[in-house]
């Protein structure tokens, strides 16, 4: 399902912040310093393998930005990680954390590894490993990896045990906060593991809210079933809209009349993706994108929604979930369309915020319900989208440079108020 990588991602990330830059007229050195990450960590590891053979294996950590606070981001396990790739994704974590107002910065990691090819205690000696040679590299107020695609809650359980154990025993049991996305017996938060599956509805009812649009009134399309796109889907669901077309590695399947989400939901974890689920229609991965719909949510990996796939669609709203998937040649189609677009930086950003929440709950040692982790996370989703609907409007530009600028407004003041050192 893949497309191919057709140009430099990172060149990419670039030339979307560089927009809203000229837009609202951002001086040098700023534009220069977010146009590079900080730090470029890579490391190759040996790993046994369950059979006695060894693999070296890459890892990544790319540090873009810790003006806001500590350095902050996923950490992907996938065939196709690369610098670029991971560089890309580094900087909108930067914008992401800035234009939702968080004190974090912005960083990614990644091994090149397809996860699904090696077993759980395999998986477990990569996590520890990559862990070990990160080294002081991360840390609970320098730089906090967290899940990103092909990891869960169990991995950051092992990079936080790992990290820890490096921890001199006096400071053991203070370093929980390396870490977010952890499972809940090890100081994970409630509700972070369906939170950007969350935040991607509260974009839908946010848009709903602008237009007048009723949720239980809307065909939904997504594209991926995994961290994101399932909760995303289940949620959605549950308010009533229809789930009509879902795709993911394994196929894609639809029913007119909205998919059983819940049974779907159970079906993928017995047998690893939507392929064979009974009660839907077996359609073609361009049908994902053909199959006409009132919404088209991407949760899956960048550069799906590509330029021919986007003359196919007919839809009226695009939202982000994954990150990066709209091609350039896409975004010009959508925009002579009038087909709105809710920006990854602002549509995933859900599951950073439920990410600060756990390192606040770690630092304190005292933990929340799911009823203030909601309600904080609701608010701030809701104030990121009415600041870029209402910089939209000053600006008169489309939503990603809207939600650039609110970025690069918290952004630029900072570098201003500190200055450059020395
Ligand atoms: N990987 C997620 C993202 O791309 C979450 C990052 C985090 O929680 O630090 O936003």
């Amino acid at each position: 399902m893949d497309a191919p990588r057709q140009r430099s991602l990172h060149q990419t990330a670039v030339e979307q912040f560089q927009r809203a830059a000229d837009l609202i007229g951002v001086a040098e050195p700023t534009r220069t310093i977010l146009a590079h990450p900080k730090n470029e960590v890579i490391v190759n590891f040996p790993v046994e393998l369950d059979d006695g053979s060894w693999e070296m294996f890459r890892g990544y950590r790319i540090q873009h930005s810790n003006i806001l606070g500590p350095f902050k981001g996923g950490i992907r396990f996938h065939p196709d990680v690369d610098l670029d790739e991971v560089t890309a994704l580094a900087g909108w974590m930067t914008f992401k954390c800035a234009l939702v107002g968080i004190p974090l910065g912005g960083a990614k990691g990644g091994v090149t590894i397809d996860p699904s090819a090696y077993s759980s205690a395999e998986l477990q000696r990569v996590v520890r490993r990559f862990t070990h040679a990160l080294g002081s590299n991360i840390g609970p107020e320098h730089d906090i990896p967290a899940p990103d695609v092909g990891t869960n809650s169990q991995m950051m359980d092992w990079l936080m045990d790992t990290y820890a154990n490096m921890s001199g025993p006096n400071n053991r049991q203070m370093v929980k906060g390396v870490v977010t996305g952890k499972s809940l017996a090890t100081g994970g938060s409630v509700g972070r593991e369906e939170a950007t599956g969350r935040g991607v509805l509260y974009a839908l009812r946010h848009w709903c809210g602008e237009t007048g649009e009723r949720l239980d009134s809307l065909g939904v399309s997504v594209q991926g079933f995994g961290n994101v796109g399932s909760h995303f889907s289940r949620l959605a669901a549950q308010e009533g809209c229809r789930i009509q077309v879902v795709g993911d590695h394994t196929g894609t399947i639809g029913a007119e009349k909205g998919l059983d989400v819940e049974s779907l939901s159970t079906w993928v974890r017995e047998h690893g993706g939507v392929a064979g689920f009974p009660d839907a229609d077996v359609l073609s991965t361009e049908e994902l994108f053909s199959t006409p719909a009132d919404v088209f949510v991407p949760a899956a990996l960048e550069n799906q929604v590509t330029g021919p796939r986007a003359t196919a669609m007919d839809c009226r709203l695009i939202i982000e979930a994954a990150n990066g998937p709209t091609t350039p040649e896409a975004e010009a189609i959508f925009a002579e369309q009038g087909v709105e677009i809710i920006p990854d930086i602002l549509a995933n950003a859900g599951g950073v915020v439920v990410s600060y929440f756990e390192w606040l709950q770690n630092k304190s040692a005292r933990y929340w319900t799911e009823e203030d982790v909601d309600d904080r996370l609701r608010k701030i989703l809701w104030e990121a989208h009415d600041n870029v609907v209402a910089r939209r409007a000053e600006l008169r530009c489309s939503r990603r440079e809207a939600a650039y600028a609110v970025a690069l407004d918290r952004l630029v003041e900072v570098y201003e108020l500190r200055g450059i050192f020395p």
